[in-house]
């Protein structure tokens, strides 16, 4: 049987809702721009999701756009931003984003004439507010930051900076791809211009990302061609794909209470008996509940996961979307952890589907594993 401890690279779907993609791919295949009744019948159910993901995120519908993944959102976002920057030309974020955002800006650093700034976290792996504003200047055109940090777990001050961003003219987005589900991430309050997501860390399919966009907020299209998503995002919309993802979305939302209680109680259970083994915890407490990051010195990354894979356990090592060699290891890097500490990291995170008999049997297999490798 398989404990699978990897949700921060990817979700489960839920039988239902896979077997949903299933029939609608089969049966209600129609473009949702073609003029005949069956192609109106795909462009409502379009509508009909696109109105879910709204209400979930407390927004209008006309601000949610369907891309392919956050990584195509956040390239969307970065990159038109340059477009209304006038005169300005420096961008500021953290050293510690998911690498859609940092490779996305060293790219735009070359192609366009920009300078950006990434403010290094504090030692729990927290950006400073204060530090994150300084550097904002006349010059800012916009600040990226990232709710929650997809290899710590960590809880970024995001609402905050939005807060003190508010007057001063600057654009704000925000990488909240790891937070459907596990924290509360309502857009009601306005504190960002842009947001985005991705339907696979929420038990929804691969290949549907999501972008919040805010009324009067500027944005320029994306990938021009037949008009789709109101001119910005052309190609034929993934319906079956966009529809399953506003109920799995919904189904997090509305789990999210007791789910992150639960998984609260397993962080703790697994802090503990990595502390008992010996191993740092790399995950401060202001944390999303799925998330543990820790290293046992003296054993790489690798070997544990491989030693444990062996077992039927799944853990990351890093961010399963950077390539596999360099991981998320630049994330524990950033806090100052030692580099042979940050190269025997393991990321282990769960979703709501993750039981009380997984989290034993991870324990179990860490008790016998980690003093093997140790010696
Ligand atoms: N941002 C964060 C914080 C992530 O964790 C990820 C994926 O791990 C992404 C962006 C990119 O998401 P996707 O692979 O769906 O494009």
């Amino acid at each position: 049987m398989i404990r699978y401890f990897d949700n921060n690279a990817t979700t489960q779907m839920e039988r239902d809702l896979a077997e949903l993609m299933t029939n609608l791919c089969e049966e209600e295949y129609a473009n949702p721009n073609s003029m005949h009744s069956f192609g109106v019948k795909q462009a409502r159910r379009l509508e009909e999701a696109r109105e879910r993901v709204a209400r979930c995120l407390s927004v209008d519908p006309r601000e949610i756009f369907f891309t392919s993944c956050a990584t195509e959102t956040i390239n969307w976002i970065l990159r038109s931003s340059v477009f209304f920057r006038g005169k300005r030309k420096k961008i500021v974020t953290t050293s510690i984003e998911h690498k859609a955002v940092l490779n996305t800006l060293r790219d735009l650093k070359t192609i366009s004439n920009i300078e950006y700034h990434a403010v290094s976290p504090e030692s729990d792996g927290i950006v400073s507010v204060d530090r994150l504003l300084n550097e904002v200047d006349d010059e800012t055109f916009l600040v990226s930051v990232m709710a929650a940090n997809n290899v710590t777990g960590s809880i970024q001050p995001y609402e905050e900076i939005g807060k003190a961003l508010r007057e001063r003219g600057v654009l704000y987005h925000v990488d909240a791809v790891q937070t459907i589900g596990k924290i509360p991430f309502n857009l009601q309050k306005g504190f960002c211009d842009y947001a985005s997501f991705s339907a696979h860390k929420f038990h929804g399919p691969k290949g549907v990302g999501i972008a919040f966009v805010k009324r009067g907020t500027p944005i320029k299209p994306f990938i021009t061609g037949g008009g789709q998503e109101r001119g910005m995002r052309a190609g034929t919309q993934n319906v079956p794909g966009a529809l399953v993802t506003s109920i799995a979305m919904q189904r997090a939302v509305e789990n999210m209470d007791t789910s992150s209680r639960r998984l609260r109680d397993f962080q703790q259970q697994i802090v503990e008996s990595v502390k008992a083994l010996g191993g740092a915890v790399n995950t401060p407490e202001n944390s999303v509940s799925n998330t543990v990051n820790a290293s046992f010195a003296g054993i790489r990354s690798e070997v544990l996961v491989n030693a444990l894979s062996e077992e039927g356990v799944y853990l990351g090592t890093s961010s399963a979307c950077s390539s596999r060699s360099d991981g998320g290891q630049y994330v524990l890097d950033e806090m100052g952890i030692d580099p042979s500490l940050a190269s025997c990291s393991i990321r282990i995170s769960m979703s709501r589907f993750t039981t009380e008999e997984d989290v034993a049997v991870l324990i179990e297999k860490l008790k016998k594993t980690v003093p093997l490798l140790k010696f």
